[in-house]
Formats: structure tokens, sequence, C-alpha cells
């Protein structure tokens, strides 16, 4: 599909979505406060700042990114010009979570419109009073054609899912990327599925404890643990597990006081529904730290538990939420045991100082992306790919990778006709030796 709209309306259009968003931080804010307790803080750096930046970069690159890519052509077709057109793919679908869901909604509906798309998008019924900001601003700067927000849950979803689409991006859950992914099948519709997974966090002999620990709580316990790439289970190394169980205890209460029920940096669970969900995976003779609960008001405290096998109920799918189990190894096969039973995560982690041991853990298992010595921080690196692989999902995003995303690559040869050399043609007879030695010296 031709695109409808130029660069520089985009460009325009982009930069009235940037005031809007900066305009309106604050309403926001205080819609993340209500849904779920959104910290303002986390809220800031992960949510309003991280779409502002998205939204900086875009209007700064559009030009270059859209631009025709000239290629070094093949000295078969000589002589040519080659290149690499962009061309938007024509409606585009999101559907996006309730966990980061003004990030997760705003950041793939940027690049699809600038990348010259329209746009369709379904944000989560989970967090209304931040899915009705996201209308209100996209209803004040786009007409309804170039981008649509339509509200709604399960249904509204599915009945989204049974029209045609050149392209459907999904921000969720494994099961509903199935779902979203067959119905794609039906039209051979390409998808990008960003979903979850049960992402370790490898911690050896040689790791600096202290700061491990105080990472590891910062990416556990943000947004109370309900991130696609928090750490799901420590694997702790035997020797090192009581001094670093020491030292997460001191980190949370250093990060959320004694009583995290009443630190305003702490935020709730989704629905009483994702609590109760949480709440029967904690087993309360194995908890080490934490452990209180409130139902009524979606509170469930940093908690840590001391596991020894994988078969608990929490220990089987994705946690999301604010309880870390820990594990213990002594051998590497101790680890192999246990990540190999997984599918392939979101996210890995790694803390050590013995470098052949990280990298030998990187090219061991696959996983989407990662760290060593920090958690989370991957994903704030534009020029770093961001996806999962296998059960985690398919494809990636952030940066120009977001852009060639929602753009179909064609390619382009422009032939010279002042040249034109006799040798591909029939009849072939007498020049198939000649052809295997220029082909072998190519
Ligand atoms: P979810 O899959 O329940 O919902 C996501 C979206 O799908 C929502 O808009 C919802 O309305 C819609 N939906 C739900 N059930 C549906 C169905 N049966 N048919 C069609 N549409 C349906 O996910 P969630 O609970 O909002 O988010 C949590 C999950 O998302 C976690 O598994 C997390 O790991 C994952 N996640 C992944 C990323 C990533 O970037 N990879 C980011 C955030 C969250």
């Amino acid at each position: 599909m031709e695109s409808k709209t130029n660069i520089s309306f985009r460009k325009e259009t982009l930069t009235k979505l940037l005031n809007e968003v900066i305009l309106h931080e604050n309403e926001i804010m205080e819609a993340l406060y209500f849904d779920f307790k959104k910290p303002a803080f986390e809220s800031v750096l992960t949510e309003t700042s991280y779409v502002i930046s998205e939204l900086k970069d875009t209007i700064k690159n559009l030009n270059k990114w859209a631009k025709p890519r000239r290629v070094f052509p093949s000295l078969l077709n000589f002589p040519s010009k080659d290149y690499i057109f962009k061309e938007p793919y024509g409606k585009i679908l999101i559907i996006s979570p309730w966990n980061y869901p003004f990030q997760l909604a705003l950041c793939p509906l940027i690049s699809a419109f600038a990348a010259g798309n329209q746009v369709v998008l379904k944000p989560s019924e989970l967090t209304p009073k931040t899915s009705e900001i996201i209308e209100k601003i996209i209803s004040k700067v786009f007409i309804k054609k170039d981008v649509n927000v339509i509200e709604g849950g399960i249904e509204v979803s599915q009945q989204l899912l049974s029209e045609r689409w050149d392209y459907i991006f999904f921000t969720g859950s494994v099961s509903v990327g199935k779902i979203v992914a067959k119905a794609a099948a039906e039209n051979l519709t390409p998808v990008t599925l960003e979903l979850g997974g049960k992402n370790p966090c490898v911690i050896d002999e040689t790791a600096n404890l202290k700061l491990a620990a105080k990472r590891i709580v910062w990416g556990k316990f943000m947004n109370a643990g309900q991130t696609c790439i928090a750490p799901d289970y420590i694997l702790v190394q035997k020797n090192m597990k009581s001094h670093f169980v020491d030292y997460l205890k001191e980190e949370i209460t250093k990060a959320y006081g004694e009583n995290p029920s009443i630190s305003p940096d702490f935020a709730r669970i989704i629905n009483t529904k994702n609590c109760q969900r949480l709440i029967s995976l904690i087993d309360s003779e194995k908890v080490i730290f934490g452990g209180q609960t409130d139902i009524k008001n979606c509170y469930i405290a940093p908690t840590l538990i001391e596991e020894t096998s994988i078969e608990t109920e929490v220990m089987k799918d994705e946690i999301f939420g604010p309880i870390l189990p820990i594990l213990t190894y002594e051998k590497e096969i101790e680890i192999d045991a246990i990540i190999s039973k997984y599918e392939k995560p979101l996210a890995f982690y790694i803390f050590s100082e013995n470098r052949i041991f990280s990298k030998h853990m990187i090219q061991k298992y696959s996983f989407g992306g990662g760290c060593v010595n920090d958690t989370m921080v991957h994903f704030s690196n534009k020029r770093l790919p961001f996806g999962g692989v296998g059960h985690s999902g398919i494809g990636a995003y952030h940066g120009i990778l977001s852009f060639d995303t929602f753009s179909h690559k064609k390619s382009i040869l422009i032939k010279s006709n002042l040249l034109d050399l006799p040798f591909r043609y029939a009849p072939y007879k007498d020049k198939l030796a000649t052809i295997k030695k220029i082909l072998n010296w190519l």
C-alpha cells in the first residue's frame, strides 16, 4: 500500500503528539496511580519519559529511516543500482497489555504511524483510566482514519482479530499470543508477538552479592513485579545463598521500609483476580521474607521464597508479581536441569565477575535478551532489539527496528540499458564451464 501521508505530515503530527504527552504528563501519571498505584517515579521512568524520548528520536530520525537505502550491487547484474524501499504495510492492529499501559500502547503506535500506516489501538481494559487518557490524547492529535483507539475487553479484541489487517502487533501473555497468531494465520497477516516467560537470574560464586541484591530488588519489585522482563526466579550458588538472602532482605527494607504497604514507591497488583492467583502461589512454610497480603487492597508484600523443587505451583508459569523464589545449585549441571525445563524466556540475568562463565551462559541458552550484572536495563537502549524467542515472542522492536517492523522492505534493482552482456541468455551452448568459473570467482 502506498503511504497516504508524507514524511513532513507524519513529523508534524508526531510533534503535536509529543506536545500533548508533555502537556498531559501529570494526568497520565494520575491515571496510572488510579489504576494500580504506580509510583510517580516509575511512571516517569518507564512510561511518560520513555514515550517522550521515543517521539523525539522518531521525529529526529524519520527522514533518515524512511529514505530508500542503496546497497552494494551484485556484479552478476552489472551495471545496476540496488535499493531497499520501505513501504507501509497498511492497516495495523495494536493490542496492548495493562502492566506498562501507556508506554506499551504508545511506542508501537508511534512507530506504526511514523512508517506511514493507519493504526487501530486496543489498549487494556484493566487500566481504564490510562486507556481513557490515551484515547483523549490520540483523538486530539489524529483523525480516526489515521489512528483510532478502540477501548474494550476480550470480546472487542476478538472482534478486531476477526477482521483483516496488514500487520498485527500484540503485547501480552503467551496464551493470548497463540490466539492472536491463529487469527493472523487466517489471512497470512504478519505479526509481532511480545510475550513473557520465566526469566532466570543466575548468581555464581564470583558475583558482587551486595550489588546483585540491590539490582535484583530494583528489577523484581518495580511495578510490584508485574514486568515481562522482571527476574522470575533466582539460581544462586549454594555457598552464597545465606549472604545473598541477607542482602536481599536489607535492600528490600532500604527500598520500601519495614512496612511496604505504606511505601509510596511500591505499586499494587492490578486486580483481585491476579492478587488471588499470586496469593495461591505463596507456600507460607517456604516464606523467608515478606508474605503479607491484603487482597482487598490488591497488596502483596515483596516476598522471598526458599524453593527446592521446580514441581511447585510458583515454579510452573511466569509469576508476574512480587514473589521471588530462590533456588540453589552446586554444579552447572543443576543450573541446566532447571533452565532447560522451561520454554525460552524473554530475559536472562547473570551475576558474575567471571567473564568466561557469563559468556558461556549467554551462548548456551536461548532467550530474548538480558544483562550481565544488572536487571532490565537492556530495555532502555534503543539500539538493542527488544523481543522474545520461541514462546517468549516473535519479532523485536525499539529504535529504527520499530520503524522497520512496520515497514515492508521492498527490493528494487534499477538496471542500466547502456550495457547488455549477452552471457546469461539462451542458447546456453558452450557456456556452462565458463559460467561455473565466473560464479565460483564471484
Ligand atoms: P493478556 O494477554 O491477558 O492481555 C493483553 C491484551 O490482550 C489485552 O488488551 C486484552 O484485552 C487482550 N486479550 C485478553 N484475552 C484475550 C483473548 N482471549 N482474545 C483476544 N484478546 C485478548 O496480558 P496482560 O495480562 O494484559 O499482560 C501480562 C502479560 O503480558 C504477561 O505475560 C507479560 O509477560 C506480558 N508482557 C509482555 C511484554 C513484552 O514486551 N514482551 C510486555 C508487557 C507484558
